[in-house]
């Protein structure tokens, strides 16, 4: 019986020894291989991709890129963008004039050309909008457009179509302003052809180059318009696009509002709509739009109601004339172009303002194609971003 238990025991703690080995033999060779893919598969991401990743943002963490003003909800800012030249057959896209007129301007200057002075585009609003009715009493706006060397027929679209699709009620006037463009077109040539809208088109030439944000003090300096409407001088406004700004401005003059930017491809120039969003800027101070809640756009108005923003791109808005003065416009110390928007935003805020987004007020803007190699603009980039912040953030 002794032995019989003696030789159980035995045999017992043979097998778990056994077990024993089998078990550190199974973990240890699953260690190894873990280990092993470990080294293998992400050499290859560490070696190129992450490795690229890192350069990307670290780049961009140096430095924001200027040229890349807007930056869509679904963009990644930090990714290089891809090429977009698609290639048709119908479209000689490697000629001189092509070339030439995408670098200049940074769009496709020969379809520009061929569109001329007037088109009409897609009414892009929501269905609900169209239930809208406006007063007829609202104020009168001063259209601001300034422009540096702008395309000929980009500009004229410009005119033509605040021409075409505004209420002449309502339309105090357009002021131009010329920031010391080069272009002989924009010269004679233009004066030309604004000779029909004189009386209501005030052409104002800088004698030195001033950038935008000067240019646009300027052309608020001459106006007497009740709202000032600011827009870039490659836009075409929608249908029905002042009045839910100028009902707006009226209700509360110290709303901001901007309309929902819809976007003209620079490759084929077509008119797309854009989605809800609102404006918003990250620690680059980089402008970039924001995702809009679906919940915010529950109720009855749907997507057609107004959304409130932070910050607004910049090139199209409309103010009250009076609280634009009364919050001292804009920083005049910055120059040519970049972090005036967010200046802007920032000043509206914190002096009692608020900016708001009208989905159902639509105008197109060209998204042009910056080079990336533009010292100048990077320099004042910088310069009116460091303004900015010595001026309305703390530490
Ligand atoms: N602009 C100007 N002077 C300058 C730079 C720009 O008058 O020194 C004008 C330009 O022609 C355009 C507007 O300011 O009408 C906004 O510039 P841009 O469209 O280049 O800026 P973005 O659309 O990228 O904000
Ligand atoms: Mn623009």
């Amino acid at each position: 019986m002794r032995s019989i238990i003696i030789q159980s025991l035995l045999y017992g703690s043979l097998t778990f020894g056994i077990w024993i080995a089998l078990l550190y033999g199974f973990i240890h060779h699953n260690h190894v291989s873990n280990l092993e893919k470990k080294t293998q598969e992400p050499a290859l991401i560490w070696s190129l991709e992450k490795k690229l990743h890192r350069q990307v943002t670290h780049d961009s963490e140096q430095m924001p890129r200027p040229y890349v003003r807007f930056v869509r909800p679904d963009e990644d800012e930090t990714k290089e963008r891809k090429p977009v030249l698609k290639f048709s057959k119908d479209f000689n896209y490697s000629s001189s004039e092509f070339v030439d007129g995408f670098l200049k301007y940074g769009f496709n200057t020969i379809l520009s050309k061929s569109l001329g002075s007037e088109r009409e585009v897609p009414d892009t609003r929501d269905k609900r909008c169209f239930q809208n009715h406006y007063p007829t009493n609202l104020p009168t706006a001063s259209v601001v457009i300034c422009f540096h060397n702008e395309e000929f027929h980009a500009l004229l679209r410009t005119v033509f179509s605040v021409i075409n699709l505004t209420p002449h009620h309502f339309l105090e006037e357009i002021i131009l302003i010329d920031d010391l463009s080069d272009s002989d077109d924009l010269k004679d040539k233009l004066d030309y052809h604004l000779e029909i809208f004189r009386g209501k088109i005030k052409l104002i030439r800088n004698k030195k180059r001033e950038g935008l944000i000067r240019s646009r003090m300027v052309g608020a300096s001459r106006a007497s318009g009740d709202v000032l409407v600011f827009l870039d001088s490659h836009c075409e406004v929608n249908k029905v696009w002042l009045e839910p700004l100028l009902q707006a401005v009226a209700k509360d003059p110290k709303m901001v509002v901007c309309p929902l930017i819809d976007v003209i491809d620079s490759m084929t120039l077509e008119y797309w709509p854009s989605p809800v969003v609102r404006g918003a800027f990250n620690w680059h101070l980089q402008f970039k739009w924001d995702h809009v809640f679906s919940y915010e756009m529950d109720g009855p108005e749907g997507p057609t109601r107004p959304i409130r923003s932070p910050a607004m791109a910049g090139g199209i808005f409309a103010i009250n004339r009076h609280f634009f003065n009364e919050i001292r416009q804009y920083d005049k110390g910055m120059n040519l172009w970049g972090a005036e928007n967010l200046e802007l935003s920032l000043r509206i805020w914190m002096c009692g303002g608020q900016l708001f987004i009208l989905p159902c007020s639509r105008v197109g803007h060209v998204s042009k194609h910056r080079p990336p190699n533009q010292p100048e603009l990077t320099k004042a980039m910088t310069y009116n971003s460091l303004r900015l912040v010595h001026v309305w953030l703390d530490e």
